[in-house]
């Protein structure tokens, strides 16, 4: 198969790739030049915003230069974060808007489409061959990937559609179509950018860059709740809030929760000391429950997968926009997070140091 030609285009929607490095160190900039760039410092900034809200890149800078040199920004302003969640969520969403690009071609551009994914995979220095025959017969695929490309980025894969039994294996290849090794790319992708995130700290970064990262990091915060705290030992159901205490009915009468319900109720539950497999039995009358999925859900909730985060539910005024808070009383307005009300509630029960 022949390799695309690789436009400035490319570089700016792929700029992970080692071509597009080689062009960023061609663009001659310094971290001094990029914070005294506003447009450049801001397109980065949304980069990452996007990355946190709903893990896409965001809208590209229409000047392709400018898109490719954000990016770099981008990366200096990730590790500069210092939190691991926002790079390994960046460098998710880097790798999930590439996958949807691979795949924005539609019937006319189809070989085009298979030349760009061909060329991605070879700067991966994937063995990949075309992969319509084997042997002179037609097996109408698009690719051959070999077995080692193949197993090393579908390991986390589970699905039936991935399992070796079901695929069509000849002389080392695996034969996929486009799709596929677009999904698998992604993968590439993710780990190739957080090893470039994997980077403790830059040094004296100027303030411009230091006040995008304090924002980012609440923005961060935000979304996964506060820092886990110490929390009582004992669960009481009495001192949950009112929106828990919502959910916990709803779950009970319909059997089904809104997602952000769910990761709030799940989250909640999990902080205050309830084991995962307590919380697997409440989702097991729901009518859409699968206990695979559940327990995978449940396991990365409580940071035992992926990015090992202990993800605590987000703050009342979240909850608060998602219909999510409901039946306030009287400690909610002094309450600014479900797992403060509930401490609170706790602590308010208790007797008295000097009290009879
Ligand atoms: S204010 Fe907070 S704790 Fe109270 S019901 Fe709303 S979300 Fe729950």
């Amino acid at each position: 198969m022949e390799l695309a030609v690789i436009t400035i285009e490319d570089y700016a929607k792929y700029p992970f790739l080692k071509q597009a490095s080689s062009k960023i160190q061609n663009l001659d900039f310094t971290i001094q030049s990029i914070a005294e760039d506003p447009s450049i410092l801001k397109r980065a900034e949304k980069r990452i915003e996007a990355a946190i809200l709903d893990l896409t890149t965001g809208e590209p800078d229409k000047d392709e230069r400018n898109e490719i040199t954000a990016y770099a920004a981008s990366l200096i302003i990730a590790i500069a974060t210092k939190k691991p969640w926002i790079k390994k969520r960046y460098a998710l969403a880097v790798a999930k808007t590439a996958y949807s690009d691979m795949l924005k071609y539609k019937n006319a551009n189809e070989k085009q489409a298979k030349t760009k994914i061909y060329t991605i995979a070879r700067d991966f220095g994937w063995n990949i061959i075309d992969g319509q025959k084997i042997a002179g017969q037609s097996v109408g695929k698009d690719f051959g990937v070999h077995f080692a490309n193949y197993l090393k980025n579908a390991a986390h894969m589970h699905k039936p559609e991935w399992k070796l039994v079901n695929q069509i294996i000849s002389n080392g290849y695996i034969y996929i179509n486009k799709e596929k090794a677009a999904r698998l790319l992604q993968e590439e992708i993710k780990s190739r950018v957080e090893k470039r995130l994997d980077i403790d700290e830059i040094k004296n970064l100027p303030e411009d860059i230091n006040l995008i990262t304090n924002k980012l990091n609440v923005l961060a915060q935000d979304i996964i709740g506060q820092e886990t705290e110490e929390m009582p030992k004992e669960v009481t159901m009495t001192a949950f809030p009112p929106c828990i205490n919502a959910l916990m009915m709803e779950a009970k009468q319909a059997h089904h929760l809104s997602h952000i319900g769910r990761f709030t109720l799940t989250s909640f539950l999990l902080n205050i000391g309830m084991t995962a497999e307590a919380v697997n039995e409440l989702y097991k009358t729901f009518s859409d429950y699968n206990e695979r999925l559940t327990r995978y859900q449940i396991e990365h909730i409580a940071g035992e997968r992926g990015s090992a985060t202990k993800y605590t539910p987000p703050q009342c005024s979240i909850l608060q926009t998602h219909g999510v808070c409901r039946n306030r009383d009287e400690l909610c307005r002094y309450s600014y997070h479900p797992l403060k009300y509930y401490k609170k509630k706790i602590e308010s029960a208790k007797p008295k140091a000097n009290s009879p």
